[in-house]
């Protein structure tokens, strides 16, 4: 994004409203605030993120396994998961002019204000209610009778499906612990005070994966040994059966990394930041917040978490159904311990739970269930937001670009990857039958392959400027000296130099610049 277009996004979403990426969703009825929708290049823009995922996490890999659940789940899974209990933002009121606002962003809207209010209400300078927790998510009546024992919920994450259909899944694939299992798709939270575009919206898209690995004393009683960190494992070549829980977590934070480079935002250009213990949730070991600087601040784009077995422990203990899995390598590993060795297993794991706070007998219990083989998996929860990342990618690729001799372009530099368009064609002259015959037939032979758009009108200088606004890297011209050999120019979008080429050495350069 140009310098001077930093600090506002409004330039980015007045593209986005005018080429069809992001509308206000009902807009003819004055829009609803939270709510977005994505228009023919935004929708595409947004499945090539989720299909690059998709890609990425689960079917370029062997060991991840997808899943797609519904969206109203039983209402205990949110009693399970604390949503019910603690899912919720501080809200604060203005008693004059009755705004509505989480209270941990008071200052911030403050901030914002053109003509802020020093003390109270930031909008009208009011007084300020107390602030009260209130929950995120939204209430709905499953069937014909509106009766509290029929209230559901639509979901607000869609990890606890994976959580909640995690035993159905092992006993249904022939998946061995350590494996994971993704879902990507809507999510909704009534959020307080929805803001900064499609930043923080009510209802958006999530891509979740759960990653499910050994206790690291389950590690330990495997191998004699479990790697940690600092024995530098090579994070970027094959996962191992003996990492322990902290290098699985780097080793999904170094992968999510490489995803978001490969669609398009520098690594120089996003953060990762490691939550102080202090503000770890209770049952989490470590989390690495990925954060990129949005004109509005710097903020999350998706976290990655190690939550120990805190999620499938507690479905285990609300709906009784044991979530535990059998690992025969470690029971065959546990038989060949005499008594002395067991012990002294137990008491050294003893030793190290009570050194965080947790109860010894539950530690002994733990690790006699081990030697049987049996244990509740540790998960590492990588989960990223869909629309954040499509927002990033957008200002990132946004330059109002000066060219020499005055003009200005507007050009959104997407990575081939995310591009929406990926190649547009252009018959240079309309009325020359051989050269617009080639280029019909290159539009429809791309066409079977990527997403390609069709452009005989204008001037040709327009119909490169129309793709640059649309972030299509790559723009096809046929003329009629190309049509007697068979080649055309390509035109590059962010050089905008052109290059003579045939089809099939174009469909090579493209298909490279696609491939992950
Ligand atoms: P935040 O602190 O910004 O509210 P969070 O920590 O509550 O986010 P998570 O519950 O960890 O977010 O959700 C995982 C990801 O889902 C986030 O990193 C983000 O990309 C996306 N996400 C969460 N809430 C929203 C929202 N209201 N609008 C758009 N994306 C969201």
């Amino acid at each position: 994004m140009a310098e001077e277009n930093k600090s506002t996004l409004d330039p980015l979403a007045s593209l986005c409203k005018r080429r069809g990426f992001i509308y206000h969703s009902s807009e003819i009825y004055g829009g609803m605030p939270g709510f977005w929708d994505y228009g023919p290049l935004g929708c595409e823009l947004k499945n090539n993120i989720k299909q690059a995922w998709w890609q990425f996490t689960v079917r370029g890999r062997e060991d991840v396994a997808g899943l797609d659940a519904t969206i109203i789940m039983h209402p205990r899974i949110w009693k399970a998961s604390g949503h019910l209990d603690t899912f919720s933002d501080p809200m604060t009121m203005c008693k004059d002019c009755k705004k509505l606002m989480r209270a941990d962003q008071v200052e911030e809207i403050r901030a914002e204000q053109k003509k802020p209010h020093k003390d109270g209400c930031p909008y009208c300078g009011g007084e300020l209610t107390e602030p009260k927790p209130f929950n995120l998510m939204f209430k709905t009546v499953v069937g014909p009778i509106d009766d509290p024992s029929n209230v559901a919920y639509l979901r607000p994450e869609t990890a606890q499906a994976i959580f909640a259909q995690f035993t159905n899944v092992i006993s249904t694939s022939r998946f061995q612990v350590p494996f994971g299992i993704a879902q990507m798709g809507k999510s909704f939270r009534n959020e307080v005070t929805p803001r900064n575009y499609t930043f923080r919206s009510r209802e958006f898209e999530q891509m979740e994966l759960e990653f499910f690995i050994r206790p690291d004393e389950a590690t330990e009683l495997l191998f004699g040994h479990v790697v940690t960190l600092a024995d530098n494992p090579d994070l970027a070549g094959e996962p191992q059966q003996d990492w322990g829980w902290e290098v699985w977590h780097k080793y999904w934070v170094e992968q999510r990394k490489k995803f978001i480079t490969a669609m398009g935002l520098p690594a120089e250009h996003f953060t990762e930041y490691w939550q102080k213990p202090d503000e770890l949730a209770h049952y989490a070991r470590a989390c690495v917040d990925i954060e990129y600087d949005f004109p509005f601040g710097r903020q999350e784009l998706e976290g990655i978490a190690a939550r120990s077995d805190f999620d499938l422990t507690q479905h285990q203990i609300h709906s009784g159904e044991p979530q535990s899995v059998f690992d025969d390598p470690l029971k065959q590993a546990c038989k060949k311990l005499d008594d002395a060795a067991k012990a002294a297993f137990i008491e050294k794991v003893q030793k190290e739970w009570v050194s965080r706070g947790k109860d010894p007998v539950a530690a002994e219990k733990f690790v006699k269930q081990l030697f049987d083989g049996r244990y509740i998996p540790h998960v590492i929860e990588p989960s990223a937001g869909v629309d954040r990342l499509m927002l990033a990618l957008l200002c990132e690729a946004y330059e109002e670009q000066k060219l020499e001799g005055g003009d200005v372009r507007t050009v959104l530099h997407f990575s081939p990857k995310a591009a929406p368009i990926k190649v547009a064609v252009f018959p240079l002259v309309k009325k020359d039958a051989a050269s617009y015959a080639m280029a019909r037939d290159i539009f429809k032979t791309l066409r079977k392959k990527v997403n390609v758009f069709w452009d005989e009108s204008g001037q040709i200088g327009r119909r490169y400027r129309r793709q640059d606004e649309a972030g299509t890297p790559w723009c096809i011209t046929v003329d009629p000296d190309g049509a007697k050999d068979g080649t055309f120019t390509v035109r590059d979008r962010d050089t905008m130099q052109q290059e003579r080429m045939d089809l099939a050495t174009f469909l090579a350069k493209m298909t490279a610049a696609l491939e992950f």
